[in-house]
């Protein structure tokens, strides 16, 4: 309990740190609609970037010098996830490892029920619940800073993941206080999800990426990039899961996304 509240301790003063002139440079850079947040989500922001930056280590892998462009860009859209909401800043992640453009993976594939067959992919952003890191390319940071209302961006999509495995499962149900909750979350997701399964099966055009509909951790790291980048279009064609999403996140993207 001691060590809880040092943590705490340290936190604070991280936050209440005068926040870095260079960095809130690439802050309004990088975070197109930094200036549309209202004062205390700004500063709120700002603080947990601080208290990101002191406690995750950064790693370039293939050759990428990490420098403070990199760490704050990051730091910044992963930051987002967390405000107005009580945090223990992505817990379970220690290390974020960035490589320049995408990176190979050895990966198997299933191509028939039996046949699975070797060979390198391409990423651009990964993570596990036992990875204790994370794993991004910088290429896909910059380009989904650059465009903040395709829907698409690996910092949440990835850092999604985090919370989801903060109840120790990766299931697409983050922590959430109540049984209640747990019950509402269920059933909103379930369905939605089951019907991002049957478009995708039938072809029928989605707002939400598709790769969703591979399973209901997939489902919620989708749904957060949709909820942060689109979340008018979200909210118009999936008010029950923009509700929820709203709720958990105690926050409304409407009121300052890029969205056009
Ligand atoms: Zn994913």
């Amino acid at each position: 309990m001691i060590l809880a509240w040092l943590k705490q301790q340290r936190r604070r003063r991280l936050r209440a740190r005068p926040f870095p002139k260079d960095w809130l440079k690439l802050v309004e850079r990088h975070v197109v609609f930094f200036h549309k947040l209202n004062g205390s989500d700004r500063a709120e922001l700002l603080g947990h970037i601080q208290v990101f930056l002191a406690e995750k280590r950064f790693e370039g892998c293939g050759g990428l010098v990490i420098n403070n462009e990199i760490r704050v860009t990051i730091a910044a859209q992963a930051c987002l996830l967390l405000l107005h909401r009580k945090t223990d800043y992505f817990p379970r992640l220690l290390t974020i490892l960035v490589y320049p453009l995408t990176y190979m993976v050895q990966e198997d594939h299933q191509v028939g029920e039996h046949v699975w067959q070797e060979g390198t992919v391409s990423r651009l952003g990964e993570t596990g619940r036992r990875m204790g890191s994370l794993v991004l390319s910088w290429g896909a940071v910059k380009h989904g800073a650059a465009d903040p209302s395709d829907g698409k961006n690996v910092v949440l999509h990835e850092f999604a993941h985090q919370l989801d495995y903060e109840n120790y499962a990766a299931d697409g149900v983050p922590g959430l206080a109540t049984q209640e909750e747990q019950l509402t979350w269920s059933e909103v997701m379930g369905t939605e999800f089951e019907s991002l399964r049957a478009a995708d099966e039938t072809g029928i055009p989605t707002l939400l990426d598709t790769y969703g509909a591979i399973d209901p951790a997939e489902f919620f790291a989708v749904s957060v990039e949709a909820f942060f980048e689109q979340p008018r279009a979200l909210r118009g064609r999936h008010p029950k899961l923009y509700a929820e999403l709203q709720k958990y996140f105690q926050q409304d993207p409407v009121e300052y996304s890029a969205e056009r």
